[in-house]
């Protein structure tokens, strides 16, 4: 399995490039994100989490399935996914990620997206998803863009929460699977971004 990348990295603050069916190994690195993210009992995992900077995430939201019927069999790959409209009500559910390590609050976010994006064999699709599949889209989704759950909490909730934050970037956590974290010297400054976080 690969190692997570932790908060404080600066992979995870990298906006993903495009890529090409031509991309090396690209069914081995989908299997292996898949692997990985089984590993570690994610529900899904972006590029950046296992340090490569481009827009690839996969989702498998069947653990979900008991509590959000529309869960069931939702595994699928986006490649070079764009959110075109966000759209429905806003819901707040109780998010972690496996770049965070024990810290886990509660997220707003709209329960239906309009994406575009192509699957693992380069097909295309434009789709309306919605529910527990569409609010765990938009936080994979948002790492391909370098923006972490934490970055949409109240400024109260981070300002709360910003020395927790600095102790886990230092690898004060205890996580069931192996991580790298970010330069020592650096982590503090990829805690939170440099830009607001565009909706
Ligand atoms: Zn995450």
């Amino acid at each position: 399995m690969m190692p997570i990348y932790i908060i404080g990295h600066k992979v995870l603050r990298q906006t993903g490039a495009d890529i090409d069916k031509d991309y090396p190994d690209l069914q081995g690195l989908i299997e292996r994100m898949f692997e990985t993210m089984y590993e570690s009992d994610g529900v899904g995992l972006a590029a950046q989490q296992v340090g490569i900077p481009i827009k690839l995430f996969v989702i498998d939201a069947t653990p979900y399935a008991d509590e959000f019927p529309e869960a069931e069999d939702f595994k699928r790959v986006f490649i070079n996914a764009k959110i075109v409209e966000y759209l429905g009500d806003d819901t707040v559910l109780n998010e972690g990620c496996l770049s965070i390590p024990g810290v886990r609050e509660d997220v707003v976010r709209k329960d239906k997206v309009h994406i575009q994006y192509y699957d693992q064999n380069f097909e295309y699709h434009d789709e309306i998803i919605e529910g527990l599949p569409a609010r765990v889209l938009q936080h994979e989704y948002d790492h391909t863009y370098g923006i972490l759950f934490t970055d949409r909490l109240s400024q109260l909730r981070k300002t709360m929460l910003r020395n927790r934050l600095r102790a886990v970037a230092r690898g004060k956590f205890r996580a069931s699977y192996p991580v790298r974290l970010g330069d020592k010297n650096t982590v503090d400054r990829y805690i939170f971004p440099q830009v607001p976080v565009a909706k």
